[in-house]
């Protein structure tokens, strides 16, 4: 794994590399197996894994790849982070990142910016783009990232892995710094669906620090050793087809379908008509939560702190040379939607569309769609040069349009690669099934994979 890390160190991928610890623990752990029986070893022993770096870990860096937080030094772990290290697992990155997960190429990033392993002049996506670039070159076997509005989902599919965003408070968000508390959520990311599953038993349950956790649906998270999606209802929402995609996604799109009905499943059309206001929807959100979470940032408790005569202008320093401008323009949108002349206008009506949403997802399930086969992204991964100019950061938005919705109803959701286009670029597609499906989800991704 250190070879790769080393072979991939161009692309970016990595903010802190935790090789020495690791070590440590690896000969520790390598002691213990001589004393212990198999089943008493954890289930992640001497398993290197990665996780983004908006997660807090105790002694070691967590940057959310912003100036602001750039010496920040937790003093405890994120509940999903220390599952992992208590099974045996070995951190071995913390991972490169938009700013505060904001953003959707992985070059919104004060550590540099994350490139596509496959192609470097393309982007890796984003936000998590360094846990999955981690993941796909081989430098760890399974990395957490947040999906917020599919920071998961869209670098899995520019990269090439699977990507899964779980049902809204299956596993804790203790210790993952907010960005938008009412849609976070710790997504999973490896080469195959199994490892994805594993990690999710690992880590899924109810935690007393985080009041939006839920109980997890089944004891113990297991596939089936050959899932069959014989007889499964398959939905195609039409109205999820986006302006600005490509043809060899919908091309894809419908090879898929197909391959669903030779399989024995039923393919049927759904209908998701809010889908278009997704993006809206979503963003006056976001950005509302955000004026509110960043508000801590103001150069006394953490991190950076800048020179000002007055406290007024210590905190309009701190924040002007520590946070990037797409930060800085979301603090600014949502303080301007929370005004109360504006609150109706905006927030009010955004959540009206979000329950909108929501509703329309429960209808499409209730009518008998076990789960929605949709595309993840607008088209393979975009070129690097016209992500990275910032005349182009709200065109770069269109591509949520696909996995937003997903995280404003809270279902679970998951992107598969299914194949490479003539440029040898990684497509893949998404799988939705209703809330707390998870397991089932991830059947059918193993059956798709
Ligand atoms: N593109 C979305 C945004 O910028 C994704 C955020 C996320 O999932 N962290 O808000």
């Amino acid at each position: 794994c250190l070879e790769r890390v080393e072979k991939a160190k161009d692309l970016q991928a990595i903010v802190t590399l935790n090789d020495e610890l690791c070590k440590i623990k690896a000969a520790a752990l390598d002691a213990k197996r001589e004393e212990l029986s198999g089943d008493e070893l954890g289930p992640l022993h001497g398993i290197p894994v990665a996780v983004k770096d908006n997660f807090s870990t105790a002694g070691i860096r967590t940057t959310c790849a912003s100036r602001i937080l750039s010496d920040y030094v937790p003093n405890y772990t994120a509940t999903a982070v220390q599952k992992l290290l208590s099974a045996g697992g070995l951190l071995l990155a913390k991972t490169n990142m938009d700013e505060f997960a904001m953003g959707a190429g992985s070059v919104e990033s004060h550590m540099g910016e994350v490139r596509n392993p496959w192609n470097t002049d393309r982007v890796a996506g984003g936000s998590s783009g360094g846990s999955i670039v981690s993941v796909a070159c081989g430098a760890v076997f399974a990395a957490l990232g947040s999906d917020t509005g599919g920071s998961v989902r869209n670098p899995a599919c520019f990269c090439g892995v699977v990507g899964y965003k779980p049902s809204y408070g299956l596993i804790s968000r203790h210790g993952l710094i907010s960005l938008e508390n009412s849609m976070d959520t710790v997504g999973i990311a490896a080469r195959y669906v199994d490892d994805v599953a594993y990690i999710l038993d690992i880590i899924a349950g109810w935690d007393a620090k985080d009041s939006t956790s839920v109980k997890r649906p089944v004891d113990k998270v297991q596939l089936d050793e050959e899932p069959s999606v014989k007889g499964l209802n398959v939905g195609i929402p039409y109205d999820f087809h986006a302006p600005g995609t490509s043809r060899e996604v919908i091309d894809e799109w419908s090879r898929i379908a197909d391959e669903f009905e030779r399989a024995g499943a039923n393919v049927v059309s759904a209908s998701l008509p809010s889908t278009q206001f997704g993006i809206d929807a979503y963003y006056v959100l976001c950005k509302s939560e955000v004026a509110s979470n960043m508000a801590r940032y103001d150069g006394i408790e953490y991190g950076f702190r800048s020179n000002g005569e007055s406290t007024e202008q210590l905190y309009a320093s701190t924040r002007a040379i520590g946070l990037n401008d797409a930060v800085r323009e979301r603090i600014l949108a949502g303080n301007y939607f929370l005004l109360s002349r504006n609150y109706k206008k905006y927030y009010e009506k955004a959540q009206k569309v979000r329950r909108k949403i929501a509703n329309e997802f429960n209808d499409t399930f209730n009518s008998g769609i076990d789960v929605l086969l949709t595309p993840a992204v607008l088209e393979p991964a975009p070129r690097f040069d016209w992500f990275k100019d910032s005349r182009n950061r709200v065109k770069s938005q269109d591509h949520d349009i696909y996995t937003i919705t997903v995280n404003l109803a809270g279902l679970p959701a998951v992107v598969v690669p299914t194949g490479l286009n003539k440029e040898n670029l990684p497509i893949g597609l998404q799988l939705i099934t209703p809330y707390l499906n998870d397991v089932k989800l991830l059947n059918i991704a193993k059956w798709l994979e």
